[in-house]
């Protein structure tokens, strides 16, 4: 497999063609940003466990019946994966209050909600990922309805593997953002990644911040963070 041209650069990954047109290459970067990149820093071997935890669960949810764009690691930063047509929504999925949740409707963070919440964010920086709903993606055109209820399927299904799994390691999920595509022939895959960077994680024992909210919020012990996360998980497997 021959990585060829940057077809994107985000902030926290780059993304390669490849001379196979349905697969395209990953590549994890240490960049982080938050505020939708008003604050910028580096988290040092982040790319690294951010690569190795998405693949890792990847594997597990397809495993598990949920359609994902896994191809095979290639290298400690490098994953091939389908090359996607992303659906412009950030699903976001939540078992206790925290960050814009609780912001919005003036709530403390850690209220465990009795079943968990799914929203989506229309994925546009220019707009600041604006929240929104079922009739307003529909108006929008970015999905059609049958996408959004397999969608909302697929991430409550995430949410189920992904609760247990981290419960098992000390670990409580808060909440976690999750982007799906469409394969070349319509199918819809789980997409992009599952990293300290898009979940909050916190100590099960003592509710310590587990992930980039340590970044986001000025904390100290980033790296640490992150290094116990997929500590506890390689223990797990
Ligand atoms: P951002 O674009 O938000 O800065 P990243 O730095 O993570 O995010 O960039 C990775 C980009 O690749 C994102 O826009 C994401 O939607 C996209 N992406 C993730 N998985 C795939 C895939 N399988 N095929 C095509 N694009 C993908
Ligand atoms: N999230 C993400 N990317 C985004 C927005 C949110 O990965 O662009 C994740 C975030 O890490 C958290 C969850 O989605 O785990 C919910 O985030 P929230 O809406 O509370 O927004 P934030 O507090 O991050 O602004």
């Amino acid at each position: 497999m021959q990585k060829l041209q940057q077809l994107y650069e985000g902030k926290a990954k780059r993304v390669y063609a490849t001379d196979d047109p349905g697969l395209v290459i990953v590549d994890y970067k240490d960049d982080a940003t938050a505020f939708n990149g008003a604050k910028k820093g580096t988290i040092a071997g982040k790319g690294v466990i951010n690569n190795q935890m998405t693949n890792r669960f990847m594997a597990k949810l397809e495993k598990a019946g949920i359609p994902t764009h896994f191809v095979q690691e290639l290298s400690e930063r490098e994953t091939l994966v389908k090359k996607v047509s992303i659906v412009p929504l950030e699903v976001i999925v939540r078992n206790i209050s925290a960050g814009s949740f609780a912001k919005r409707y003036g709530v403390e963070e850690g209220i465990v909600f009795d079943a968990p919440t799914v929203e989506f964010s229309y994925k546009c920086d220019a707009l600041d990922d604006p929240l929104l709903n079922t009739s307003h993606a529909l108006a929008l055109k970015l999905a059609a309805r049958s996408e959004i209820e397999t969608i909302r399927k697929y991430a409550l299904a995430v949410n189920d593997f992904l609760k247990a799994f981290w419960s098992s390691c000390g670990v409580t999920l808060v909440d976690f953002k999750l982007e799906f595509g469409r394969l070349a022939d319509g199918t819809i895959v789980l997409a992009d990644e599952i990293s300290p960077d898009t979940c909050r994680l916190w100590d099960s024992q003592t509710h310590e911040k587990l992930d980039k909210d340590r970044f986001r919020r000025d904390l100290g012990g980033v790296e640490d963070a992150y290094a116990e996360v997929m500590r506890r998980m390689k223990e797990a497997l």
